[in-house]
């Protein structure tokens, strides 16, 4: 198998292992489910009321317009926005390139730069498919970093604008959550009334399972198919960054793809941090800066931002928890 079959493999695991879509005793509905592979992982679509809307049909739509975000918002497809954006000092984008742009800046913002956009050039250094075996040189960090900030780049008029000519924009932080919302507009407008988004474990829900919540599994950073817990949840989003998605091991040492935009190396204080949000791309968004800012300003973070609840494992193995989570959260 390639390396990266191997990973996709490893992802349809990691993600089967994260959601637990069972209901506890009681009737459990008729699940309706499809997947591909799409933005690096596997989706997995489930309806279990359909609404009266046409199956599959619909469900294909919604793929369809993963698909589209994709194509968007990829750091190495020629043609993306993104690739677009990195070719030129300003470039006029679509709608969506630009919804996501700006609900990016405001997590960097409100995060104090720990979600950073710009970390194009770190991602090259630091590939994490597989093939990597070194850690890169602290003069290639050092470089790596160079036009990077979240100062660097700007949103007017639907136009997104480099500061330096080194800046590189990846979007690998919120478009999949952005994607995953998209596909739940797509069934939510079909008719579908209750469903499921999977996207590697990060999910957006729509109703909730039968009568009762959907159960979602958090997995734990450090046992596969283990679990820390779990949390009852109906019509929101649920997003979840990890040390144990990508990573390498060298020396003992675990390297994975969460950057501290300050060093240019693996954040450490946290192994994963799990956002609860009306939306998935501001799940996202929130996910990657809490496991950058780790326990004490990652809960912080999420307090004081509305309607976002969440739970970080600490780089100490603890569970970290925001006061609104206890009533979803099940040990
Ligand atoms: P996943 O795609 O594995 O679910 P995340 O949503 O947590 O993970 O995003 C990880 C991706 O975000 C990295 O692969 C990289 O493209 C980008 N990234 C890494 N560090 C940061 C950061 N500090 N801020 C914003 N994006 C980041
Ligand atoms: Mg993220």
């Amino acid at each position: 198998m390639s390396t990266r079959n191997t990973f996709l493999l490893f992802a349809l695991l990691v993600a089967l292992a994260i959601v637990g879509l069972r209901s506890l005793g009681g009737d459990t509905p008729k699940e309706f489910r499809r997947s591909r592979i799409l933005m690096d992982t596997v989706v997995e679509i489930t309806v279990t009321d359909a609404g009266g809307a046409p199956l599959p049909q619909v469900v294909d739509r919604a793929f369809d317009e993963i698909a589209r975000i994709e194509r968007l918002t990829s750091l190495f497809r020629e043609g993306s926005d993104v690739a677009r954006i990195n070719a030129q000092r300003e470039t006029k984008v679509a709608p969506e390139t630009a919804a996501i742009v700006s609900l990016g800046l405001e997590v960097s913002r409100a995060s104090g730069g720990a979600f950073d956009m710009t970390l194009g050039r770190l991602k090259m250094l630091w590939p994490m498919d597989g093939t990597q075996k070194a850690v890169p040189s602290q003069e290639a960090i050092r470089t790596a970093l160079a036009g990077s900030g979240m100062d660097a780049i700007a949103l007017r008029n639907g136009q997104v604008s480099r500061r330096f000519a080194e800046t590189m924009v990846d979007l690998g932080g919120i478009a999949k959550g952005y994607a995953i919302d998209r596909a739940y507009e797509t069934l939510k407008a079909a008719g579908v009334r209750q469903a499921a988004v999977n996207a590697g474990g990060d999910l957006r829900l729509l109703g909730g399972h039968g009568e009762k919540p959907w159960r979602i599994a958090i997995q734990h950073p450090r046992k596969p198919g283990g679990i820390v817990g779990s949390l009852a949840l109906r019509d929101v989003a649920v997003v979840t960054s990890g040390d144990y998605e990508r990573f390498f091991e060298l020396d003992g040492v675990r390297y994975h793809h969460l950057f501290d935009p300050r060093t240019g190396w693996p954040a450490r204080a946290s192994q994963s941090a799990t956002v609860v949000a009306p939306s998935a791309a501001l799940a996202d968004a929130l996910a990657t800066a809490a496991f950058v800012l780790g326990p004490q300003k990652g809960i912080a973070l999420l307090e004081k931002t509305p309607d976002a609840e969440g739970l970080i494992i600490g780089a100490d193995g603890n569970v970290y928890r925001t006061a609104g989570l206890e009533t979803a959260w099940e040990q």
